[in-house]
């Protein structure tokens, strides 16, 4: 809420305080309070007395003190209520709210407009409303009014489908209400929404506590209301019997209330469980009772239980006609009544949303206010602004410079990660064959000899399918390590197939780099890894050749390297051979 109208409601509240009090010094004194405190005492239970006291008062309109006016004008709104002049009820209390009217008035026709609301379905002015009176029910010191704004929110979320919001303003109820009334309205609304919750099992005591409360208030309609989240709880659990008979139970009080949606709702569900029962007579019967009532007001879920068992009767009858009549009837209830929700649902939303809103430009103002503080403080200081702007320069090349460090630390890291092979962290093939094809090129330049060995570990899928992948990963691991800690810092070592590593050996001859390989193979059978069963020895089989014999192209000096190797595969693994011209003349593959 905008601040200078939450300013203006307290003050309006700190007025109606001392206009309710001097109101309450003159009552004695006034004749027409009398009457006013008269009328709403049995505003409800004697329409025609109601009346006749407003009609008598209207013609003393004049004489009446700006309370006691105010007072009247909302009883007259009331009157037009309980005429069914709701539109004009609403339109009223809207202006006697924009009034200087003292704001207790002001607070009961909101209460009176959240409930009228709802019967009209504006969901949105509900809320809107509700959210007022919420935010300054915290004044609120009148036991009774404080009781009406719980039952008010309590019934209001309840019938937009909030039914958490509705538990907790029945729960609160319950603990503050000191009357009967209150007690069992309370015990109404807590059923209601943990049915619409479904938390409710028809043998939960909220049911026999309420009603106990309810009969000491003598308020049959809420008996008959709570009755009835018994009955569909029942129905829910299957238990059709037990719901036919508390309803045969229930239905003389509920006919008696004269309360015409409750009968509505009660003859709908002997019709629903009298399907469930295939009662087909009774379904019939208060089907028929049933669909007049339900087609008036707010009563969209009886309206699609009354017209279903119709439907359902009329098949069973083989009423094709009437069958399709009820089923279009039922379709359209079901329609608005599905529709009913997602408005509702809509409302609920639209609401929150707009306190969401709310409170970020509330919070927008204070970033907005907070800048102009610093503004102001920045002229204020504007002697000391050049050194502070110098400061702040120095700050930013600082930051600058701190940023370009790092991001050449990370390219790096990052050139480095995209060289290497992420598991055993030697090149990765890539890499080596540039690197390797950088160095041949120099070797070619100064005539140098360079050696090539490669070598491809031996059953390495057994190794793989009996101790699994992280046997096989822990194994070319071992074996990486092994053959780096035997290279020079001027080899290049590099992972160029999956279980297949090549060693690029400037300055050495073919004899030199056999040596090598053979002292890396005698290496490699000793490795123990704890990841890897004793029972698999680690062996490789090696091929090594050089520039001397295979020329300074790479490729061949490698395919050269390949076919040694391949040879030493088929010769019985686990050995090294040195390339030798003839193998190039017996290409045939390897036999496993
Ligand atoms: P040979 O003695 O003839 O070389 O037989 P081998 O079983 O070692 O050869 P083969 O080419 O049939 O199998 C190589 C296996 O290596 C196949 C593949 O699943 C496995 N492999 C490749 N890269 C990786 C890796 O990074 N980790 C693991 N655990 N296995 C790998
Ligand atoms: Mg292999
Ligand atoms: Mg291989």
């Amino acid at each position: 809420m905008h601040r200078s109208r939450l300013r203006k409601l307290v003050l309006n509240t700190i007025s109606a305080t001392v206009v309710a009090l001097m109101s309450l010094s003159c009552a004695y004194a006034s004749d027409y309070q009398q009457q006013l405190n008269e009328a709403d005492k049995i505003r409800t239970s004697d329409i025609q007395k109601f009346s006749t006291i407003l009609d008598n008062l209207q013609q003393h309109f004049s004489e009446m003190s700006a309370y006691e006016q105010a007072s009247f004008q909302y009883f007259e709104l009331y009157r037009k209520i309980i005429r069914g002049q709701i539109k004009e009820a609403i339109a009223g209390y809207e202006q006697l709210i924009e009034s200087e009217a003292p704001e207790e008035i002001k607070l009961r026709s909101r209460l009176t407009l959240v409930n009228a609301y709802s019967f009209t379905q504006d969901w949105k002015a509900g809320l809107e409303q509700l959210g007022v009176l919420i935010i300054s029910s915290k004044q609120i010191t009148n036991s009774k009014l404080k009781d009406q704004l719980l039952m008010v929110a309590a019934t209001f979320y309840n019938s937009l489908g909030q039914y958490q919001l509705g538990l907790d303003y029945s729960q609160q109820l319950k603990s503050t209400t000191t009357t009967l009334r209150g007690q069992c309205a309370a015990a109404h609304f807590e059923v209601e929404a943990a049915f619409g919750l479904n938390n409710l099992s028809s043998n939960s005591d909220l049911f026999a506590k309420g009603i106990e409360k309810c009969q000491q208030a003598n308020e049959a309609v809420i008996i008959g209301l709570i009755n009835n989240f018994k009955i569909r709880s029942l129905l829910k659990e299957q238990n059709y019997q037990a719901a036919m008979s508390l309803l045969t139970q229930q239905l003389p009080q509920i006919e008696n209330t004269r309360y015409t949606p409750l009968k509505g709702l009660y003859y709908s569900l002997i019709a629903e469980a009298a399907v469930k029962l295939e009662q087909w007579d009774v379904v019939k019967k208060y089907g028929e009772l049933a669909a007049p009532l339900v087609a008036q007001g707010q009563s969209y879920q009886s309206a699609v239980r009354t017209y279903r068992a119709l439907y359902e009767y009329y098949v069973h009858v083989n009423g094709t006609t009437a069958a399709l009549e009820a089923y279009k009837k039922y379709a359209e209830a079901d329609k608005t009544y599905v529709d009913d929700i997602q408005a509702k649902s809509l409302a609920f939303q639209l609401a929150q949303h707009q306190s969401i809103e709310q409170q970020n430009r509330i919070e927008l103002l204070d970033q907005q206010n907070k800048l102009l503080q610093l503004q102001q403080q920045l002229i204020e200081n504007e002697s000391r602004g050049r050194r502070d702007i110098l400061i702040a320069l120095f700050c930013v090349i600082a930051m600058l410079i701190l940023i370009i460090v790092q991001s050449r630390r990370s390219q790096r890291h990052f050139r480095l990660l995209a060289q290497r092979d992420g598991l055993t962290g030697v090149f990765n093939r890539r890499h080596f064959t540039h690197e390797a094809h950088k160095l041949l090129k120099h070797a070619l330049g100064q005539r140098q000899r360079v050696s090539c060995i490669m070598f491809d570990l031996d059953y390495f899928k057994q190794l793989n399918d009996t101790q699994g992948h992280g046997a096989g990963d822990a194994a070319l691991k071992s074996v990486a390590e092994v053959a780096k800690q035997h290279c020079r810092p001027e080899d290049i070592m590099g992972r160029i197939g999956g279980e297949e590593f090549c060693i690029i050996l400037p300055n050495t001859s073919q004899q030199q780099a056999v040596e090598v390989a053979e002292r890396l193979r005698g290496c490699f059978e000793q490795i123990e890894d704890a990841n890897v069963d004793s029972s698999h020895t680690i062996t490789a089989s090696f091929g090594v050749s050089e520039t001397f014999i295979s020329g300074y192209s790479l490729e061949i000096l490698m395919h050269d390297t390949d076919l040694a190797m391949y040879n030493a595969k088929s010769e019985g693994r686990n050995r090294v051979v040195a390339f030798f011209e003839q193998l190039r003349l017996n290409l045939q593959p390897v036999v496993q």
